[in-house]
């Protein structure tokens, strides 16, 4: 897979300082990054860092996941907010989340949240607040939404429609170094654990603010594939996993990743849509 060769802005080809995109074949030189606002120069160092690294940088488009939705679906999400008394551009705290999912359940449902899915709600909060302070940043807020959006709405097929090359290649990856004996199939607890190492993107130091580019550490020094770290959110060995027996193909890896790839692109540190167990 190759990258664009003409900065995505200034369409100059000046090979040494350009920085490519992790999810797609875009190309930008620092300099117009900055020009165009999309760049503080606090960040320029990390972009500089990350861009060439395993975890890599996700471009202005990329990071952005709001832009995956159509204008319908944009409209439908902006009502839900103004029905819900959603103030714009401004952190959640807990409480605010909370109540939104609430409101969010009784029009779609005509319910409280149950307190399994509170609960869940209080683990995605706190998935989306790395550094503990107590809120979720607007940014993150609306891409978790968006990504929910598209979970609730799109079919499988329109999901794998949306993703690059490079997520291809890179799943496709993750998947061949899972099925050890080559016979095409993985177990169904791989499948689930694979859904965690999509978000492999630690914050290196306190976010300050939701910028379109902004703070993702370094990767761990292993990849979703073969990283173990996954293991200990899963059940002790004690307990069975029914999905331990179940077989996973390609296609299926493909589509039950899908919604969780996407979920990865943006920089923030944050985890958009945290994968149950
Ligand atoms: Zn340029
Ligand atoms: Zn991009």
């Amino acid at each position: 897979i190759t990258n664009d060769e003409m900065c995505e802005i200034c369409e100059v080809w000046t090979a040494e300082s350009l920085y490519p995109c992790r999810i797609c074949s875009r190309v930008f030189h620092d300099g117009c990054l900055r020009r165009m606002g999309y760049l503080r120069n606090d960040n320029t160092l990390e972009l500089t860092e990350m861009a060439h690294t395993e975890t890599g940088w996700s471009c202005y488009y990329c990071d952005n996941l709001n832009l995956l939705l159509t204008q319908e679906e944009m409209y439908s999400l902006m009502e839900m907010f103004s029905q819900c008394k959603v103030i714009p551009e401004c952190p959640l705290t807990l409480d605010d989340f909370l109540h939104y999912k609430h409101l969010v359940n009784r029009q779609l449902q005509d319910k409280s949240l149950s307190d399994d899915l509170e609960e869940q709600v209080t683990l995605q909060f706190s998935s989306m607040d790395p550094e503990k302070k107590g809120q979720v940043e607007w940014g993150d807020f609306i891409s978790h939404e968006s990504i929910c959006l598209l979970q609730k709405l799109r079919t499988e097929n329109s999901l794998l429609r949306l993703l690059t090359a490079k997520e291809r290649e890179r799943t496709r990856a993750t998947f061949l170094s899972l099925d050890q004996d080559n016979n095409k199939l993985i177990n169904g607890s791989e499948c689930r654990r694979a859904q965690h190492g999509w978000f492999r993107k630690q914050s290196k130091e306190a976010v300050s603010c939701n910028v379109s580019i902004s703070h993702v550490g370094p990767m761990s020094e292993s990849s979703p594939a073969s990283s173990t770290s996954g293991k200990s959110q899963d059940k002790t060995p004690l307990t069975s996993d029914p999905d331990e027996g179940r077989q996973v193909s390609w296609d299926t890896f493909l589509k039950e990743n899908a919604i969780f790839i996407l979920a990865a692109r943006p920089n923030s540190s944050a985890i958009h849509l945290k994968p149950s167990v």
